[in-house]
């Protein structure tokens, strides 16, 4: 199954991506968790977008497309993967159909999870994260048993850097006008499916899943 998770930042696309791969068996691909490896391990590539990270904007097209490309070509990939924040403009779009192609494949389902800009402000500025085991809280509806300390490592939680609100409404914009007309792309193809992501987290997993079990591959 290939599938692309189409949202604004913060519609859940990453918490979605965790509960999916449990039932498709492909991988979860963030371009964003690869840049902020990248970022932290401090290679060539980590350098050349760190300040971009921070800033809120975009990667440059070209970097993200060579990257994911050799990450697809991975053997993990044979049987498919959850693209989450990629595509993110419509050349990214153009290239990946290329991409497919090129191997025989396409795409199965693109999930859009439409989510208002105050919830996902709400969502993100209220996010932290224990940057030793990954875990993922968040201050108003999944907080720490301790203020603000990984329950598991005891750590102080850390606020990552785009998650700060003027940083968070640019990278809404962004989305607005550089993702958002890949809904209609991807509408035309005719393998879009809609889900509201301001619902509950149960909700909107139960509702993916109803959603790609209709998909025919
Ligand atoms: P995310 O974790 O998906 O919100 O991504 C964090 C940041 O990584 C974004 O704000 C961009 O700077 C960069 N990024 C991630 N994916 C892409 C992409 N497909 N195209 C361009 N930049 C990206």
């Amino acid at each position: 199954m290939r599938i692309v998770l189409l949202g604004a930042p913060g519609a859940g696309k990453g918490t979605l991506a965790k509960d999916l791969i449990k039932f498709f068996g492909v991988p979860h691909i963030s371009t964003g968790d690869m840049f902020r490896e990248a970022v932290s391990s401090g290679s060539e590539l980590g350098k050349q977008v760190e300040q971009i990270l921070k800033s809120g904007a975009l990667v440059p097209d070209e970097i993200v497309n060579k990257l994911v490309k050799e990450r697809i070509s991975r053997q993990d990939c044979e049987n498919g993967f959850i693209f989450d924040g990629y595509p993110r403009t419509l050349q990214q779009a153009l290239a990946l159909d290329e991409m497919l192609k090129s191997m025989n494949k396409k795409l199965d389902a693109v999930l859009h999870l439409k989510v208002s800009e105050d919830v996902v402000v709400k969502r993100l500025t209220s996010r932290r994260i224990c940057l030793k085991c990954g875990k993922i809280y968040n201050l108003l509806s999944m907080p720490p048993k301790e203020d603000e300390l990984c329950d598991d490592c005891k750590i102080k939680l850390n606020q990552r850097d785009d998650d700060r609100e003027d940083v968070v409404r640019k990278r809404f914009r962004v989305y607005n006008e550089l993702t958002a007309p890949l809904i209609d792309y991807y509408k035309q193809k005719g393998i879009l499916l809609e889900l509201d992501s301001d619902a509950n987290h149960e909700t909107v997993v139960e509702e993916a899943l109803k959603a790609l079990r209709k998909v025919r591959r």
